[in-house]
This record gives structure tokens, sequence and C-alpha cells, in this order.
């Protein structure tokens, strides 16, 4: 069984896949191709804003929305406790200080309340400037945007959407990705709509923001890549990619978001008696990046895991460890508030296989392991 499984994908949709493919490789067209306009506004359509500038991953996404910012030394930024390492790694990289904020312990995401009292400790610390919060959509579903835009705008803060495993969720209709003042996001493999390799995507309604990320992400280009006005970087999305995207983003739009929520929705029904299963918000619409239960302890977790191993079950652990317990960020005054649930979450959670191609029986045979597990455990 596998985790995600991107070569039933392939699969399925491999002629139209390698025609576009081989279009591109008879063009030559590699960097900047006819493609990646092309999908840079089906995206912008797609999500409703009026800018899509995609670039070289979704790590690079988040720091050309931080440059168009001038985020910098000094400032801070709020992010999630409980993320990919990249949502931290890409302020920080600017030289402003991730400070984390705890989660709701039902969603996963950031928690509003915490945020206020996040903001307020960094105010009253004194030594930095907050000026930005990146809000992200964990496992697919949207963070609660209703709350944190409003506290972004009570506190004159930038709101970035890393919308890297959101992309297809909505809020009563409204999609991911147009939910920051600019939102970010990912074509990884494994992520919603992934490509053949490393992309992604920045999208915004902002015309100052748009025409700033595109000289960024180009050396800084002023006319063009040989007129430099700023130090910028290097990342663009290949021509390559964006021909597979534009394929992908059909068979997203067509059935996949839809079948990986039916798949969602059928291993709640098997599982919520026996543990904690994902909760989605009323009016929330997840695009399942993962489907996360929550077990008792830590031994508990480590226990079904390693059961489900036995099965030939692949489970996995997003994430093992709190940001503010990285390395990486020893020695940076990025903790300033409780960060307990993000803590206990850690040591609780286990991400089940699932995936658009995911089968009924594959489904049942994880279910009945869960509650094998279960039934071993309790005598
Ligand atoms: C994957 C991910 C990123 C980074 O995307 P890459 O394309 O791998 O650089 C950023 N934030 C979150 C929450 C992610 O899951």
């Amino acid at each position: 069984m596998q985790f995600r499984d991107l070569k039933t994908q392939y699969s399925r949709l491999k002629s139209r896949i390698d025609q576009e493919i081989s279009k591109v490789l008879s063009d030559a067209n590699f960097i900047s191709g006819k493609q990646v306009k092309e999908l840079e506004d089906s995206l912008a359509e797609y999500v409703g804003a009026k800018h899509c500038i995609t670039c070289g991953n979704g790590t690079d996404a988040l720091l050309l929305a931080l440059m168009a910012w001038g985020i910098g030394e000094n400032d801070a930024v709020f992010v999630p406790d409980f993320t990919f390492f990249a949502s931290g790694e890409a302020p920080a990289c600017l030289g402003a200080v991730p400070v984390f904020v705890d989660v709701d312990e039902r969603t996963f995401n950031m928690s509003p309340a915490a945020l206020r009292d996040t903001i307020k400790q960094t105010i009253s610390n004194g030594r930095l400037t907050p000026k930005a919060i990146i809000a992200v959509d964990l496992f697919g579903q949207p963070a609660d945007y209703d709350e944190i835009k409003q506290i972004a705008q009570e506190y004159r803060l930038l709101l970035l959407e890393d919308a890297a495993q959101g992309f297809g969720g909505n809020i009563r209709g409204r999609k991911a990705c147009h939910f920051g003042d600019i939102s970010a996001t990912s074509f990884f493999p494994a992520k919603p709509l992934g490509c053949y390799g490393d992309g992604g995507a920045v999208f915004t309604d902002n015309d100052e923001w748009a025409e700033l990320i595109r000289s960024y992400r180009i050396h800084g280009k002023g006319m063009d890549k040989y007129d430099n006005v700023r130090l910028g970087m290097n990342s663009r999305l290949d021509t390559l990619q964006a021909a597979v995207l534009l394929v992908k983003l059909k068979a997203f739009e067509e059935y996949e978001l839809t079948d990986i929520n039916l798949a969602a929705q059928k291993y709640t029904k098997a599982l919520q008696d026996c543990v904690k299963a994902p909760y989605v918000k009323e009016g929330f619409y997840s695009s399942w990046a993962q489907y996360s239960i929550l077990l008792d302890n830590a031994v508990q977790r480590d226990g079904l895991l390693k059961h489900l191993q036995k099965y030939d079950i692949p489970g996995m652990i997003y994430y093992r460890k709190p940001m503010h317990d990285q390395k990486a960020f020893d020695g940076i005054e990025c903790k300033v508030t409780d960060l307990s649930v993000t803590e206990d979450i850690c040591n609780r959670i286990l991400s089940l296989p699932i995936h658009p191609y995911i089968k009924e029986d594959e489904i049942e045979t994880v279910v009945q392991a869960i509650h094998d597990f279960f039934t071993l455990h309790m005598k």
C-alpha cells in the first residue's frame, strides 16, 4: 500500500501527460515557455486571485512574499508552532524572528486566541517589531481566517497564507490561496496538487507586490534579466512542470478533490469510535494533504505505528517536533508564550495513507488493522 499513490495517478493520466511533456521537449522552451503563463492564468482563475506568480518551490514562494514586504532584522513574524520547518525557516533566513504560536487542539491550525496573546507578549517584550503573520493551512484545512484576519487588521500586521498543503481547500466556497494579503503554495509531488519535481506559486491581488515578486524571482530584474535593480534569486517553475500541472489541475478539479474527500469521510465514519478522527470546522472544506488521527499518548501512537507496519501499511508522523524545539532556532527569542498544545499533539499524532486513488478495500485494511490493535490492547 502506498502512503500517497503517485504511480496510479500517473497511469491514469499517462497519455495526456506524456503528450504534453513531448510537446515541451520538441519546442525546447524549457524556461518560461508558454505553458507557464497558461498555468498561472488557470491557477489565478481557480483560486480567484488577480495575480499568480509561479516559482521554484513552496519555500521560495514564502521567501518571495516576505521579500516583497521588506521583512528583515528585528521584525517579528508569527508562525504556528505545529507546521513544516519551511514556515519558520523563511522569515528566519531573512533575519526576522519567527515567534511561534500554539495551535488549536481540534483543527491543528494556529489558535486565534494564542495568536493574540503572543502578539501582546511580543509588544510588551519590546525588542522586536511585529510585522506579519504566517497562517498555515495544515493538512489541507484552511486556517481560521475569519478571526485571524481581524487580528491582523487590529494590530496592522501583514497576513501571509502558507497554503503549501492547502491548495483546493475552501471556507464557505472561498478558496484557499486567496486568504492572505499574499498566499503561497507548493507543488512538491506529494502535496494536494503536485508536479514531477519541485515547484511553487505566489498569489496576490496587489499589483505592486506582484511586480516586486516577478522581479525578485528573476535576479531582481528591472527591464529584463540583464538590468538588475535589486538583489533577488533564481526561482522559476520549469516549463515541463507547468505542462504536467496543467494536466493534473484538470484531474484535480474534475474528480481528485471530490474523491479524496470521499476517502476521508469513509475513514472518519469507520474510525471515530476508537480514535480521535480529524475535525473539519463547520463551513470548511479540506483538500486532505494528510489524514491525521490523535491517539491517547506517545506509547499508544508508536505502538499503533509499529502494528500498522507489520501489515505493510505505511503511517507517517507529521510532526514529531514542535518548531520551537528545532535546533536551528536555538538562541532565537522564538518562544514567548505557552506552546503545550503543540507539544502534546506531536506526541499523539499519526497520519494514515490517503490519496484520490485509494481503494475501498485499502481503507478497509487500514481500518481493520487499527481495530485489531485496539482489541489486542484492551484485553
Ligand atoms: C511543503 C511545505 C512547505 C515548503 O514547500 P516546498 O515546495 O517543499 O519548498 C512550506 N510550508 C508547508 C506547511 C509545507 O508543508
